[in-house]
């Protein structure tokens, strides 16, 4: 992993570059946490269509009532929908030990709101720290497949498990809830404007640090 200096070279690159991203488009802590599940597996637009569905009821109280075949067809967009439905629930009966409010859980610490997501069925510790770190103000570097094929082109030790390089990032970084919201977005951005699964390298604005170690990601 570089040292402290290059990530923040690579995340000052990036903001500089495409500017604020303003993670995540959701009106709602929790439109925020239905987002972050239903976005499993599959295109964000998927997701806007499944979350316009749902639209003027995209509450807890809805989706704690609802029958699970009603809801899966709501979402039915964002696909694997059955099982989404049952995750959203899950979810949700979480969320109610905080009477649905955001306020309330933000007030518990950071790692015990990552182990009680990460009971949740269906939350994985992508999702977990997508939900810490953009609903719950709890900042947990978000290590997506985006995240792990651009840090390796740039020449980053990504060997071990999600913590293992997730806890190496935020080594890598200052502990700012802001630039662990704006880094993994920048991230996301990137992968879609230049770092593909084929780059398009011409005109990166990270050439120059690039080791563009394209082969095996
Ligand atoms: S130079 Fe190429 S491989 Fe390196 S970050 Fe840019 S697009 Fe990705």
């Amino acid at each position: 992993m570089p040292d402290k200096k290059s990530l923040l070279e690579i995340y000052e690159t990036l903001l500089k570059t495409y500017g604020p991203r303003n993670w995540w488009p959701a009106k709602t802590p929790y439109e925020m946490m239905v987002g972050a599940i239903l976005t499993q597996n599959t295109s964000w637009r998927n997701v806007e269509k499944a979350i316009n569905n749902l639209k003027g009821c995209l509450t807890p109280e809805f989706v704690s009532s609802v029958p699970n075949e009603e809801l899966a067809l709501l979402i039915r967009s964002s696909g694997y929908h059955n099982q989404k439905a049952i995750k959203l629930k899950s979810l949700t009966e979480w969320f109610g030990k905080y009477a649905y409010c955001a306020a309330s859980a933000k007030k518990v610490d950071g790692e015990i709101l990552r182990e009680e997501l990460l009971a949740i069925k269906g939350v994985g510790r992508e999702t977990a720290d997508s939900i810490l770190t953009y609903a719950l103000d709890k900042p947990f570097f978000v290590v997506d497949a985006y995240t792990k094929r651009i840090l390796y082109r740039l020449g980053c030790d990504l060997s071990g498990s999600y913590d293992d390089i997730r806890t190496k990032i935020e080594q890598g970084i200052p502990n700012d809830l802001y630039i662990y919201n704006e880094f993994h977005a920048l991230i996301v951005e990137h992968a879609k404007r230049y770092c593909m699964k084929t780059p398009s390298c011409e005109g990166c604005p990270l050439e120059e640090k690039c080791q563009k170690r394209i082969i095996d990601t």
